[in-house]
């Protein structure tokens, strides 16, 4: 309606300080604020969580929003907060006396937001508090942010998801919300079919993400070529650099330190204290390189991320797209560096073939590793090669991945034929 887009606008400015929606947000904004449901498809960094946050403080009561990391939830929130937006969160983090104050506050109507851990929605008690939030002061929009966790073929499947579904449509005239940045057109029909979304909006926005350079290398020393590449092109950049194992990760920040790097490790077996301060630290310092698992960089946003480096080869297509989308959110030219060597695959097959799955996963991660050595060797443009995995081709060919700058007959045919020459 008019009159939901001028206030949803008025809110844009007054509370968030914006001069105007970008690229698809208005359309889902004003969905949702016309009461509509609405399945958002945009990649990282383009501004999914406006997309809930506008409607929730035009429409009336509060907006429930699940979201499935902890760490996350915090720095909304306090983001949130700063602009001085009512929100709260429910998780396992609290005490039973924050847990009744939150409480309290939802059912007097006094909170604007408030973000949800998955396991606590699989509970009858926040199930009821909700009931009776939805009768008293309402709940304007119900939103499944990384919805794409519902999809069990996925990257990054959590089992608390899949109730989720149950309370698509339990509040009548509740606006429900899907929003992800994992964009397969397989994904999208998961998610979709399994929270009952046939009905809503779908926007499905453009994926690429022009001021990333793509770049795929054979691996031969990794660590000599990360160093080579942050030594000539990212001094003093901040930058992620993920690799498969803890102890890969551990080895590579160390021998980084050693070389002058400002690196520090992150993954799931370090202590909660030192992997939370070595976040914080990525996250408020200039220049620091976060050397991590996958466990890192969910949500994470962090605008000025110059590079990010794959040490080892990812397990799929969707997952290289989010972890290099860390990468120059800020729009700015940013670099997403892989080294890619046959060893990687060899053993990534063994890890498949020796996974406890069952026949049809084991077929899904399979075809997921295949996509992904195809994007690797490919001679063609790598970032026409990726939004068409995406369902988004282009018939032209960008100029800024490694392909376009570099045609491979120079170093793929010319430099081999020299040496066999020289031989
Ligand atoms: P996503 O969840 O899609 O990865 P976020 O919601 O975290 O992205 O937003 C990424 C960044 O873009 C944030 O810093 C946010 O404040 C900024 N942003 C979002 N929408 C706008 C807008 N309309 N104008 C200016 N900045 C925006
Ligand atoms: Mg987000």
């Amino acid at each position: 309606s008019p009159a939901g887009t001028s206030s949803a606008l008025e809110v844009l400015h007054r509370v968030f300080g914006y001069e105007s929606f970008r690229g698809r947000q208005q359309e889902v904004v004003d969905a949702v604020v016309a009461g509509g449901d609405a399945v958002v498809l945009m990649p990282t960094g383009a501004g999914k969580s406006l997309c809930y946050q506008v409607p929730a403080l035009v429409r009336r009561g509060v907006g429930l929003v699940v979201s499935p990391l902890i760490a996350l939830m915090h720095d909304q929130v306090d983001a949130l907060r700063a602009v001085g937006v009512r929100a709260e969160f429910l998780n396992s983090t609290q005490s039973p006396d924050e847990r009744a104050e939150v409480e309290r506050a939802l059912l007097a109507g006094d909170v604007d937001l408030v973000y949800i851990a998955p396991e606590r929605l699989s509970g009858g008690s926040v199930r009821s508090l909700l009931d009776r939030v939805a009768a008293g002061p309402g709940i304007s929009v119900f939103a499944i942010d990384e919805a794409h966790c519902v999809s069990q073929w996925g990257h990054d499947f959590r089992p608390d998801y899949l109730a989720l579904a149950d309370l698509v449509g339990r509040w009548q005239g509740v606006p429900t919300m899907a929003l992800t940045a994992t964009a397969t057109e397989a994904t999208h029909r998961e998610l979709t079919a399994r929270l009952h979304l046939e009905g809503a909006t779908h926007v499905v926005a453009s994926f690429d993400r022009p001021n990333i350079q793509y770049r795929i290398v054979p691996k031969d020393d990794p660590k000599q070529q990360l160093l080579k590449l942050i030594r000539e092109e990212h001094r003093g950049d901040a930058g992620i650099v993920y690799a498969l194992s803890r102890n890969s990760v551990e080895q590579t920040a160390t021998w980084l330190a050693e070389h002058g790097v400002d690196a520090i490790p992150y993954h799931a077996g370090l202590d909660p204290r030192i992997r939370a301060a070595n976040q914080s630290r990525f996250l408020r310092d200039d220049g620091v390189v976060v050397v991590a698992t996958i466990a890192f960089g969910m949500g994470i946003d962090k605008p000025d991320v110059r590079f990010v480096a794959h040490i080892d080869v990812p397990k799929s297509v969707e997952g290289y797209y989010q972890e290099t989308g860390r990468a120059g959110r800020d729009g700015l030219p940013s670099t997403a560096w892989l080294a890619y060597g046959l060893q990687d695959v060899v053993q990534q097959r063994r890890f498949i073939d020796q996974s406890v799955g069952d026949a049809a996963h084991k077929r899904k991660q399979s075809a997921n590793l295949d996509a992904m050595l195809a994007l690797c060797e490919t001679v063609g443009c790598r970032r026409r090669m990726l939004l068409a995995y995406f369902g988004q081709p282009t018939d032209q060919d960008c100029g800024n991945c490694d392909t376009c700058l570099n045609p491979v007959e120079t170093w793929d045919g010319l430099v081999p034929a020299q040496k066999l020459l020289s031989t």
